[in-house]
């Protein structure tokens, strides 16, 4: 089968004919159909320290996929061929106390699709049953592409009660601008997103935002007077792994907000913790998505009108990948669609 590797520790990634993978007994074989691509892959494709320090080569990439399954382990009674499916990118042990409580976005053993084994840029892809997500019936399959990264923003998002409360998101990259739209579905009232790029801010307003704040040119302590906002968010999402936006949102939190974390930082970060203790902010940090709570409440809000679509900037056949990971490079793309079904 065709498959996207990282085939040695070098910048890039090659196509190459690869054998197809194996289907364990309690595995499902997947018909990759479209697949997006994550920053991580873009971490991947420019083999940053991170990369060089994680993926073993070769490698096949990617996570963010939706496909059909076309064959099941022996152990499998639930999921049979046909079905339309995505794939949870985190593969954990079920043995640890946390796997074994139920909280498995807590397992101490995770493994990534895509990072840790092989992954889903590629004609097929075998991922054990309890990973899977069966979509309904008809879904855009575009969309359906892009539950891992919009987990990550609706994990993020709903930590905390939304409704008729007033967010900052910083980092209006493609998981800000979901997140946007995830908040605003979920009832919030003001919706105020920040970046360094109009391009991003733009994206984020017409998924939802009700606020762009371009930093470099506002302050958001203005943008909160022209709100007539007089005590702060009461919610806030780090979504841009910068250290002086992430102090922002520390800054504009009313007493007792709620911030949760899912940007990952490039460097050391310092905050002024008298923010956090004299204000009583609550933090959390966010990795990955619920399973399955998550994935739930994406499927129904989807169902129930939520329109992510114009996140996608670029739809391409699986042939054109390179055109893909430039226009990422290049800072052009939110979320680039490869479509394997060609
Ligand atoms: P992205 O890099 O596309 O978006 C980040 C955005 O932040 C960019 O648009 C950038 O211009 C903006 N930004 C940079 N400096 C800023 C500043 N000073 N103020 C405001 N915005 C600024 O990333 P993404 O794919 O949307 O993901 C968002 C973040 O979440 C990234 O840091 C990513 O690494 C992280 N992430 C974490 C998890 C997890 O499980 N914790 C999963 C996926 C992604
Ligand atoms: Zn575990």
């Amino acid at each position: 089968m065709k498959a996207l590797v990282k085939a040695e520790a070098a910048v890039g990634l090659e196509m190459q004919d690869v054998a197809e993978p194996d289907v364990g007994i309690n595995d499902v074989l997947i018909k990759v159909k479209r697949t997006a691509i994550c920053g991580t892959d873009m971490h991947i494709y420019n083999w940053d320290d991170w990369a060089q320090k994680t993926i073993p080569v070769p490698m096949v990439v990617g996570h963010e996929f939706v496909g059909e399954i076309v064959d099941v382990g022996s152990n499998v009674n639930d999921f049979k061929p046909g079905q339309i499916v995505s794939g949870e990118g985190h593969v954990v042990c079920g043995r640890c106390r946390n796997c074994m409580a139920g909280r498995r976005h807590l397992c101490a053993h995770t493994s990534g699709v895509g990072v840790n084994r092989p992954g889903a840029f590629a004609e097929y892809v075998s991922l054990p049953m309890s990973n899977v997500w069966v979509h309904r019936k008809g879904i855009d399959l575009d969309v359906a592409s892009l539950f891992d990264p919009l987990g990550n923003a609706t994990h993020t998002a709903l930590q905390w009660d939304l409704l008729g409360e007033d967010v900052l998101i910083t980092g209006a990259g493609p998981i800000g601008a979901m997140a946007a739209a995830v908040c605003r579905h979920a009832g919030a009232r003001h919706v105020v997103i920040t970046d360094v790029i109009d391009s991003r801010l733009d994206l984020a307003v017409k998924l939802g935002a009700t606020r762009g704040v371009n930093v470099t040119r506002e302050k958001i302590e203005d943008v909160v007077a022209e709100l007539g906002m007089s005590e702060g968010f009461d919610v806030g999402l780090e979504m841009s792994g910068n250290a002086s936006a992430f102090n922002s949102l520390l800054a504009n939190m009313c007493h007792g907000g709620k911030v949760s974390i899912l940007g990952i930082p490039s460097e050391d970060t310092k905050i002024d913790w008298n923010l956090v203790i004299f204000n009583m902010l609550t933090l959390k940090g966010i990795y990955g998505r619920e399973m399955y709570e998550t994935w739930y409440k994406m499927s129904v809000m989807i169902d129930n009108g939520l329109d992510i679509s114009s996140v996608i900037t670029h739809r391409l056949p699986f042939t054109d990948f390179q055109q893909g990971f430039d226009a990422m490079n290049a800072g052009e793309a939110s979320k680039v669609i490869l479509n394997w079904d060609v």
